[in-house]
């Protein structure tokens, strides 16, 4: 098997990257940063965004597992004392399954296409992508859902979330939690300023894959773009047109996790 292990660069990360190497060159498995069939994200949930951009490139060729070293996250769902468990299932010495391959999930992503007056410029977002004033300062924009004007938005921003990224950013503000199965992206205000002139719908929707959605700045501002763990200050939008992506991500599960216990054990307890 051919791997790569990327880790979020504290002590215990550090360290349970070199056990996992150790224990790989056990079982054979090969390291291959140009390549890897498997990586394995160590830290935390913020880690795994950090390896899926690593690897942007490769995203239909590769799967994902994640080691949590605090607490069990969405996308890292192992826990360090379960190192020698999971690198047991990646080798097939332990299966939870008759054919002693991981169960491949795959989670769909949000494309977006940003059109400035200095270029065109494309992203993937395994999260979401937030657009901001730079300075604290409340945007303009026009929302489009088909090619028809929606609604004209001023306020904080506005987030566009994946599936996955729905238990994120997108909770904080009040959107619903998204089975992963379910192709759609979701549109959340970030404190909208509601009155004659500005009107908004107030509560986040989602869209389903066949539809787009184009935000339109309408007047000269001074925004953030969030991609994920991304910024990018950008003064000159012109545009950007966000879809639910033809790609997916893939996640290798050695043994069942389902997303609700997952909504259930961090959110609930
Ligand atoms: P960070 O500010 O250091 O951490 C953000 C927190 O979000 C971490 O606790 C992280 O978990 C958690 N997280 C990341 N993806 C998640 C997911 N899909 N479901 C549930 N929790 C998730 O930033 P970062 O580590 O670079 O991560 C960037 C992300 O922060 C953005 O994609 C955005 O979703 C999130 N964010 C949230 C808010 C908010 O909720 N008010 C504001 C800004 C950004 P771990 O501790 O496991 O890494």
């Amino acid at each position: 098997m051919r791997y790569y292990v990327l880790d979020r660069g504290d002590q215990l990360s550090i360290e349970l990257s070199e056990r996992f190497h150790k224990l790989a060159a056990g079982y054979g498995f090969e390291l291959d940063a140009q390549s890897p069939e498997i990586v394995v994200s160590i830290g935390g949930d913020g880690t795994m965004l950090h390896a899926f951009h690593t690897f942007i490139d490769h995203i239909p060729d590769l799967a994902f597992v994640g080691i949590h070293t605090g607490h069990l996250g969405f996308y890292a769902d192992w826990k360090a004392d379960e190192l020698e468990e999971l690198v047991k299932f990646m080798a097939g010495e332990m299966q939870d399954n008759d054919d002693n391959n991981p169960n491949i999930v795959k989670y769909p992503l949000v494309d977006l296409e940003i059109q400035a007056k200095s270029g065109v410029s494309r992203y993937t977002a395994l999260n979401e992508f937030t657009l901001k004033g730079l300075d604290g300062t409340t945007i303009v924009a026009q929302v489009d859902i088909n090619d028809e004007i929606f609604e004209m938005f001023r306020g904080d921003g506005i987030c566009i979330s994946t599936p996955s990224g729905s238990t994120a950013y997108n909770k904080a503000l009040g959107g619903a939690m998204v089975h992963p199965t379910i192709e759609a992206l979701q549109i959340a205000e970030i404190a909208s300023i509601n009155n004659r002139v500005y009107r908004t719908l107030g509560s986040s929707m989602m869209l389903p894959k066949h539809h787009h959605c184009d935000i339109h700045s309408r007047k000269p501002q001074r925004l953030q773009l969030t991609i994920d763990h991304l910024n990018i200050p950008i003064d000159d939008l012109i545009s950007i047109r966000c879809q639910v992506s033809n790609m997916r991500v893939s996640f290798a599960r050695y043994r069942p996790y389902p997303f609700w216990n997952r909504v259930r054990q961090s959110f609930l307890g």
